[in-house]
């Protein structure tokens, strides 16, 4: 079996991933993915455990019976919605509704999830620092071989990880990818973007705690809108300097109950694309990996209440829920898995 290959582009001043099977089919990136590994560049670390992902030509996608020596089964990513709750109040968030934050469900969930063919699993929310237990939901999935990811606004990471007293509340060695989110190169322009409680120090405090930690990867990610564009050379730059294994850009997008910014944040797909280019010279020798509105529907989602979704448009689809039902066997009858597939074939460098 063969894996599925990571390109630059063509244009070797340019430095963002392009991920394409081994058949020359352009795969997407998307916002809820983890890191990749920073081929090429001086600022690569030691290996993670993230899987590697099986190659899948278009023809043969998972799930969709088209070849009976691929696996029908296997799901490369789930992204669990583990809480609503957030410390932060962005009003680009396109997370969960707020207040819906069924706790009771949370250890059924992580069964499920366990023992699901889920390759990778990533928290996100809301803010998944703010459920006490992370601790343990990572590891419980780190010991059923899944890959476990943390999607963080990094408020909380350093104080979870080296607290004043008592032990950490976690342990990054049971993370293989810790995505960060900083969305400018100045502490106003990021508040700008995330409101007044978001701290930028934090942010960089957090990163280089993660850089630091030998086989757990460094992603550090940004939401580019019509707030923050002028700021992305900048920006560029500062993120060079944190030496990421991976920083991933992600066009604004108007999806979400909690939405709100539309009318400030709104970026055309041509602007975001010409941005995104721009900023992956400046950041040379980082990886950048772009991801568009459209590219963010390759999506599984888990919400807190087990409903399990996929984006489209400007909305969620629900498919079912894995606490009433195996997710393996949602993901069996869903008929976008191509989207989801292709959108997560970038993992593939991750082995
Ligand atoms: S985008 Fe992230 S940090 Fe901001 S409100 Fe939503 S969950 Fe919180």
């Amino acid at each position: 079996m063969q894996l599925a290959r990571l390109h630059k582009l063509t244009d070797p001043d340019r430095r963002v991933i392009d991920i394409r099977s081994a058949n020359g089919a352009p795969s997407g990136v998307h916002k809820a993915e983890v890191g990749v590994p920073c081929l090429n560049s001086a600022n690569t670390r030691s290996p993670s455990p993230v899987s590697v992902l099986p190659r899948q030509t278009d023809a043969s996608q998972p799930g969709e019976g088209s070849s009976s020596d691929e696996p029908t089964a296997v799901i490369p990513s789930v992204d669990w919605w583990i809480t609503s709750r957030c410390n932060l109040r962005c009003d680009f968030c396109y997370g969960p509704e707020r207040g819906k934050d069924p706790v009771r469900d949370r250890d059924a969930i992580v069964d499920a999830l366990a023992h699901s063919a889920a390759r990778v699993v990533t928290f996100c929310g809301g803010e998944p620092l703010l459920v006490s237990r992370i601790g343990d939901y990572a590891e419980t999935l780190a010991k059923a071989r899944k890959s476990v990811v943390l999607n963080t606004n990094g408020q909380l990471l350093g104080r979870l990880l080296m607290p004043r007293s008592g032990k950490p509340k976690l342990r990054l060695a049971d993370f293989a990818v810790i995505g960060i989110s900083v969305d400018g190169s100045t502490p106003e322009i990021h508040r700008s973007m995330r409101g007044e409680k978001a701290q930028h120090g934090k942010v960089v405090a957090a990163a280089r705690l993660v850089g630091d930690e030998p086989g757990v990867r460094l992603k550090l990610a940004t939401v580019v809108s019509s707030v923050n564009r002028d700021d992305l050379p900048a920006l560029a730059e500062f993120v060079r300097d944190l030496k990421p294994d991976v920083w991933r850009l992600y066009q604004y997008s108007r999806r979400g109950e909690v939405n709100t910014g539309q009318l400030r944040h709104r970026l055309p797909d041509d602007e975001f694309r010409r941005l995104a280019d721009l900023a992956g010279v400046r950041a040379d020798p980082v990886p950048t990996a772009p991801s568009s509105e459209t590219e963010t529907e390759g999506c599984l989602i888990v919400d807190p209440a087990g409903n399990v979704l996929q984006p489209t448009g400007d909305t969620y689809i629900p498919y079912g829920n894995c606490l009433k039902e195996p997710l393996d066997d949602i993901w069996g009858r869903l008929p976008a898995r191509s989207a989801i597939v292709s959108n997560k074939r970038w993992l593939s460098v991750l082995g």
